[in-house]
C-alpha cells in the first residue's frame, strides 16, 4: 500500500468484497503499489537511464509507463501471467515504441 496506509486498510485484490467498495459498478482496484513502482520511486541516488529492471511478472500498463518514463531500457520477467495475452498488448506496444526490450527468463528452483 502507499506510504502511511496499513496493508490491511484497503483491499489488495481486484474484486470487491463489499458492494460499497465498487465504483460505477466496477469492482477493480488499483490501490496497491506494484513492485515496479516501488523499485523506481525508491531509487533516489542514481539515474535509471539505460538500466534493466528484473520483475516476476510481465508489467502492467501503469508500470510500463513508469518504466519508460524512468529511462529503463530492458525488462526481464520470469513468470507468465494467467491473464489473456491481449491484456499485454498495450504494454508491449508502448515498450516497442519507446525502445524498451523485454526478455522472459525461466527460473527453476531445485
Ligand atoms: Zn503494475
Amino acid at each position: 500500500m502507499p506510504r502511511g496506509i496499513k496493508d490491511d486498510d484497503l483491499p489488495w485484490g481486484k474484486v470487491a468484497a463489499h458492494s460499497y467498495e465498487t465504483y460505477n459498478n466496477f469492482i477493480i482496484f488499483f490501490l496497491v503499489c506494484h513492485a515496479e513502482m516501488n523499485a523506481i520511486l525508491n531509487e533516489r541516488h542514481t539515474t535509471l537511464d539505460d538500466c534493466s529492471i528484473y520483475v516476476s511478472k510481465f508489467p502492467c500498463c501503469e508500470c510500463a509507463k513508469l518504466i519508460i518514463q524512468a529511462g529503463i531500457k530492458k525488462v526481464v520477467f520470469s513468470e507468465l501471467k494467467p491473464e489473456p495475452w491481449e491484456e499485454q498488448v498495450p504494454t508491449r506496444k508502448m515498450f516497442s515504441l519507446a525502445g524498451v526490450t523485454c526478455r522472459f527468463v525461466l527460473i527453476t528452483f531445485l
